[in-house]
């Protein structure tokens, strides 16, 4: 029982940016997180060495760097330093061979060679309006854009993505693209991973593929101290099986729709049970953290200024990987994604000791230990990898939903990528985030924007709440500077 005007259910980056709007409009709010710690996708670990941290889950931030929620809130100005590494992702090929995209797009035009002025003339516009194009992408997706230029803009490239990669022609530029586009798990090419080619691929060369001063957690940490700071209240250790126990006026559930399936028992109309029943999930996300010994042997030594590395080989070999996950099949050369933290962020190391993060692609529900998969993706591009590794850990796809039920099956995008579930999540209405039970709302990446952490699903539905259940229409003050205003004054400015 909690007595207060919200309920939140889940303390991952939704619940805690739907936390923070709410409490920011005056509201009291306690979240209720099953975890013993709070942060879901946000969480790290000292696995192996005290000294050494370790992202569980989220370790690279373009989205929270660029969204708008998180642009307001300003990591920055509350202590959260955004690391930029020189290199925002690399994509190695076999012989030593390997493409970069640096911060600068010059360079990364320059380096590319035949494909560099394509790249640019891709990039660049796309750049020049990134908060347009990311506002569009990271919105509620039932809303007019206020900047029109950047759907257009968007669109002719996203076609131009799905029917001929953007018209780039060395295996290089084609093989740095499709990574990016991987991060889609989703079939390659269709138009959602071109969409997120797109708006990953520009946000390299604008506000950056960035890393969080410590890890993860600390944007965690920040947005929990906020909500206290406004009057909420975190309870962990707990996890809620029945709307029941929660006494509020207004309940946001962190979930996916078959948690809200399990929360509201037979209290949902059928029809709407049924909808919820339809979402489908995607691949699975299987992780190897390492604990390794002094940098990671590259063949091509300029590998190691790269935050995020793609391990997919050529073009056609990540369609052919993500292809097969997306069927169900396991391939023993999954598209691997690795992060070497350390590269920006020297005090994640102990002495010599430095974390590796990395996870492959591979079917819902897969059972295979990641570790000797993952090993063998790098020691292709990193011969001797295996001996500085002096401890492991894996994690299943199939584990990943005992650590947190938002991944069934390790699938950590909260719901299949396709063009219906990107476009209607997470189910086909106007109010995406809102259900037919009084005062109850969805707000994870199951909800429109999706997955990554920007925050957007829980800010937008904390928005959809406060209009309905509160009759409060100004978008709070989501700054640093913000003293607590009462949800009375709030309104009486509305
Ligand atoms: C291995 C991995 C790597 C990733 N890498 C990145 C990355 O580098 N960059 C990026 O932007 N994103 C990344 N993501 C995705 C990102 O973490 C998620 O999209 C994001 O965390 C989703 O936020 P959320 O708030 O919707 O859900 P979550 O972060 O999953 O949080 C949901 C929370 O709700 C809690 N919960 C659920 N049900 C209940 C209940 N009934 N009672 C109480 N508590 C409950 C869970 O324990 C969890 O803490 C990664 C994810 C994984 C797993």
């Amino acid at each position: 029982m909690t007595g207060a005007d919200v309920a939140v259910v889940g303390s991952g980056p939704n619940g805690l940016a739907a936390a923070v709007t709410l409490a920011r409009a005056g509201l009291t709010v306690h979240v209720h997180e099953q975890a013993a710690t709070i942060g879901g996708g946000l969480r790290g670990e000292a696995l192996f060495d005290s000294g050494v941290w370790h992202d569980v889950c989220a370790a690279v931030h373009p989205m929270a760097a660029a969204s708008s929620f998180f642009r307001e809130f300003d990591l920055a100005a509350r202590g959260v330093a955004l690391l930029q590494p020189p290199i925002a992702y690399a994509h190695p090929l076999d012989g030593g061979d390997a493409a970069f995209a640096y911060r600068d797009l010059a360079r990364t035009a320059e380096r590319l060679g035949p494909d560099g002025e394509t790249w640019r003339r891709l990039m660049e516009p796309l750049v020049r309006r990134s908060s347009a194009v990311t506002d569009l992408l990271l919105s509620g997706q039932r809303s007019l854009p206020r900047d029109m230029v950047a759907p257009l803009q968007l669109g002719s490239r996203v076609l131009g993505n799905l029917l001929r990669t953007n018209g780039l022609r060395t295996e290089a530029a084609r093989a740095l693209l499709t990574g990016v586009a991987a991060h889609g798990v989703g079939r390659l090419p269709s138009l959602p991973t071109a969409a997120i080619a797109m708006l990953l691929g520009h946000l390299a060369h604008a506000s950056g593929w960035p890393l969080p001063q410590g890890g993860s957690r600390r944007i965690a940490e920040v947005m929990a101290d906020d909500l206290r700071m406004h009057g909420g209240v975190l309870h962990t250790g707990h996890q809620v099986t029945d709307l029941a126990e929660l006494d509020a006026r207004v309940i946001m559930l962190d979930t996916t729709p078959h948690g809200l399936l399990a929360l509201a028992g037979d209290r949902l109309p059928a029809r709407y049970h049924r909808a919820l029943s339809r979402f489908r999930y995607g691949p699975g996300a299987a992780k190897a953290d390492f604990l390794i010994e002094g940098p990671i042997p590259w063949s091509n030594p300029e590998m190691g200024q790269a935050g995020t590395v793609h391990l997919g080989g050529r073009r056609a070999e990540t369609v052919a990987a993500e292809n097969a996950a997306v069927r169900g099949e396991a391939s023993e050369e999954p598209f691997v994604l690795l992060v070497d933290p350390v590269v920006t962020d020297p005090g994640r190391a102990s002495g010599e000791r430095r974390p590796v993060w990395a996870y492959a692609h591979v079917p819902n529900g897969d059972t295979r230990d990641p570790v000797p998969l993952i090993t063998r993706r790098i020691e292709r591009y990193a011969p001797g990898f295996a001996d500085t590794v002096l401890a492991s850990r894996g994690v299943t796809a199939a584990d990943y939903e005992s650590y947190n039920p938002n991944y069934p099956g390790g699938d950590i995008g909260a719901g299949a990528l396709t063009l219906r579930q990107s476009l209607l999540r997470p189910t086909p209405a106007w109010n995406p985030y809102r259900t037919p039970l009084q005062g109850v709302y969805l707000c994870s990446a199951s909800t429109p924007p999706g997955p990554s952490v920007h925050g957007m699903c829980g800010h937008l539905a904390a928005l959809a709440a406060l209009r309905r259940e509160f009759g409060i229409t100004a978008v709070p003050h989501l700054g640093p500077h913000g003293g607590a205003r009462t949800a009375e004054k709030i309104r009486r400015e509305s």
